[in-house]
Parts: C-alpha cells; structure tokens; sequence
C-alpha cells in the first residue's frame, strides 16, 4: 500500500487524480510523518537539537507527531546561513533566500530532488488552472534569490508550455512581448495586473492581446480588485499559494470553482492552530497554518509556523480532486486581535467595511479597558455623499452579525486617516498602559 503512495509521477491527463482514497491518503501522510522525522532525527544538527528529548520515539499516532514543538521563522533565521541544511554539501544544487526586510535573510538549500518536486507541484498548479502545452506564459516575479521568478519559470517547462521570463517592472517592454508574442499567460502579483489592466485599458491593447488565464499570487486582494483585472484583461484568475521557507509559490493553488486552495497532500502536512495558544484546530476553522514538508531533502521543516491566518475547508471540492482546500489567506496571525474572548483578524474587518454601503476601506482599531471591560472603537472612512453616522450604524450592524461582538463605530471623512507608502498602522492597542 505505501509503494501506491510515494508522491506521484506527474500526469498531464489526470493531474488531480491520485487515485488513493481519502483514509489511504492520511495513512500515508502519518507514514510520510514519521519518516521525516526520522530523517531529520538522524542528519539534521538543529532538529537533533529542538527535539532532544524525543530522541528514540517515532510517530505512530497523529497526537505523537501533535507532541513535538513548532519550529518558527526566528529560529530559522538563527540558523543563517545553512543551519537548516540536513545533507551533505555535495548534495545541495541551490539557494534561496527570503528578503531581509528586517534582521538576516533566511537561506533554504535544495538538493537535486527537492527542485524537481517544486517544479512538479508547479506544473500541477498550472494543470489545475488549465495552462496547456500550448500556452504561452508571461512570467513577470522577479528572478534572483528569491523564489518567484524562477519557481514560475521551472514550472512552466516542467509542464511542456512556453515561458517569456520577463520579470518585473518595464511596463512598455511587457505589453510589446505580451501583443507581439501572443501571451495567453500572464503570472503576477495583483497589484502588477491592475496595473498592467489600466494600461491595456489606456492604449487600447484590449483586442490585440490574447491572455485567457492569470496566476495571481503573494497579496492579499478584494473581489473588486479581482474582478477588474479579470475585466478588463479578459482572464479568469487564480490565487496561489506559497512561501520561501518551504518551496515557494506554487504549493497550491484554486482550481476552477475558486473555493479555496488547494495543496498537495503527497509534499506537505498542514495543521491549523490558535496563534495564542498552539492548540491544533478541528478543520473549517480559522487560525494559523503550520506546515510539515513530507519529501524535502535539503532543509526540511517539521510544523513550520507560516502565521498565515486561513481554515482548512471540510468536505471534497466540486472539481473532484482529492486534494484538500485551504480558504485564501486572511491576514497574518501577527496582526491577530484579541477581544472579549474572540479573535479577530484585519481580514475579517476589511470584509465588513467592503460589504457595508457607503464604508471605505481604510480604517483604525483603537483598544482601551473601560470598567475592567475591553473596548473596541472602530474609526472608518466613509465614502463621499454618505451621511457619516447612518455609515457608522451600518457598519455596527455588520460587524456584530460577522464576528459576533458589539463595537463602537466612527466614521470620518474620505481622506482624513494617515496613508503611508508602507504598510500604515491599523491597531492601538492601549489596554496595557
Ligand atoms: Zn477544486
């Protein structure tokens, strides 16, 4: 039965077809488990390390595998520049590293394997999202260290499709590749397709290009933004999923009933915890993913903390694959609110504000303590020609029937809180001074 199961050969036919079904696939997982714990056990120095005091068990049982202690991008960061790597150099064929925004980057070896697995889980994206061998594919992330340009990239020759790595930027060189080429492809973040969108729109490109599919990955982004991009470049989009620590993008991705992310199950184990208290979450709710590679070889990562907020969706996809969904992302755990016993996430606020009529989406969350009770006010911009207070009702109103709790709401002005070019501050939290 475990021979069925080793990860499979990809099939351009049935890409989403394993054909195990669904007890076989979580036998194998707890097999896969226990092996790479074994691994790491026997050849990785900072596992041997971290998990001490396990030395000479194995994972028989899900709640074995539940007792071992996460590991979190900190400590990979500790670890620069190849603490993770678990074999011999000879073994590793590459590098990536994410960006130092703050402190040391975090550098992942790969070894020969671990390439040719990314770019099969690649490949079963862009399946997934009907790319063909026919298909031309525009691939603007950015080459180099990081992940995205060339994890695109070795995705698309990995399926028999034909990449134009462009990379980012240059808007005038992209748009004459993108008509003289004839892309039917485009791979970006949501923002460069919005931008790329307006610029189609401006020279009136619309009918001289042929793009029918964008992978979109990396941001959050709304419906509204979503459904302009698909507008007016004429495509049907899909979210991707990943992150540098574990391959990169391409560990999941929508298929066509854009009802979550799916991932693969045969490469990865997800679990989803409370951020604040660690305990595993029964599937449908919402918390922060933790993701254990099954079949990584250079550095592999056992209950990786992305603090990424998301749930893993019960119940099979109408597509039919056997993969299991997890929702798009939320928001990251760090951003987490904790109020009178319920967490909320800016993601979930940002929903409410872009339901309510009248609501915009720029906001402020300040917390206080009044009479030993939390308080939570919630300062909103209102959009022009809209009275601010049957706005700031409306938006009371929502925000008790999504989340369940009751807020103080206050509207001002379009234009009057803070815009910055970074990421602006949302929430004060003054419960503590
Ligand atoms: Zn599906």
């Amino acid at each position: 039965m475990l021979d069925k199961v080793r990860p499979m050969e990809y099939d351009t036919n049935e890409p989403h077809d394993l054909s195990l079904t669904v007890e076989e696939s979580e036998q194998y997982q707890l097999f896969a488990l226990n092996r790479v714990y074994q691994r790491v056990m026997e050849s990785s120095l900072f596992y041997q390390r971290k998990f001490s005091g396990f030395i000479g068990r194995s994972i028989e049982t899900l709640e074995d595998f539940q007792q071992l202690p996460f590991t979190t991008k900190e400590e990979l960061r500790e670890g620069y520049p190849l603490g993770l790597q678990a074999v011999p150099n000879r073994d590793i064929v590459r590098i990536h590293s994410s960006s130092g925004t703050t402190g040391k980057p975090v550098i992942i070896p790969y070894t020969r394997n671990d390439v040719a697995n990314w770019a099969e889980m690649f490949a079963r994206c862009y399946a997934m999202a009907g790319v063909t061998p026919e298909d031309r594919v525009q691939i603007t992330p950015g080459y180099g260290l990081w992940t995205a340009g060339i994890g695109f990239q070795a995705g698309v020759e990995r399926l028999g499709a034909m990449a134009i790595p462009m990379g980012p930027g240059n808007t005038d060189k992209q748009l004459e590749m993108m008509v003289d080429l004839g892309s039917t492809v485009l791979c970006s973040t949501s923002s460069y397709a919005l931008l790329l969108a307006e610029e189609v729109q401006k020279r009136q490109l619309r009918d001289k290009i042929k793009l029918r599919i964008g992978i979109m990955g990396s941001e959050r982004w709304g419906d509204k933004m979503r459904a302009r991009i698909e507008l007016e470049l004429g495509i049907e989009t899909y979210d991707i999923y990943g992150l540098t620590e574990i391959y990169g993008p391409g560990i999941g991705i929508e298929c066509h009933c854009h009802q979550g992310i799916h991932y693969w199950t045969d490469h990865l184990y997800f679990e989803i915890i409370d951020p604040s208290t660690g305990k595993v979450l029964p599937n449908g709710e919402l918390g922060e993913l933790v993701i254990t590679t099954l079949t990584k070889e250079g550095a592999p990562l056992i209950r990786y903390r992305t603090r990424d907020l998301t749930r893993i969706i019960p119940g099979r996809c109408h597509c039919g694959s056997i993969f299991p969904r997890i929702d798009r992302i939320l928001g990251r755990s760090d951003d987490m609110i904790k109020i009178k016993g319920v967490n909320i996430y800016p993601g979930q606020i940002e929903d409410v504000l872009r339901e309510t009529t009248g609501a915009s989406s720029e906001y402020q969350v300040r917390l206080s303590r009044q009479d030993a009770r939390d308080h939570m006010l919630l300062v909103a911009e209102a959009e022009p020609g809209n009275d601010l207070e049957e706005v700031a009702a409306r938006i009371e109103q929502n925000f008790k029937k999504k989340i369940g709790i009751v807020i103080d709401v206050k509207t001002v002005p379009l234009g009057t809180l803070p815009r910055s070019e970074k990421k602006s501050k949302r929430v004060f939290d003054e419960r503590d001074i």
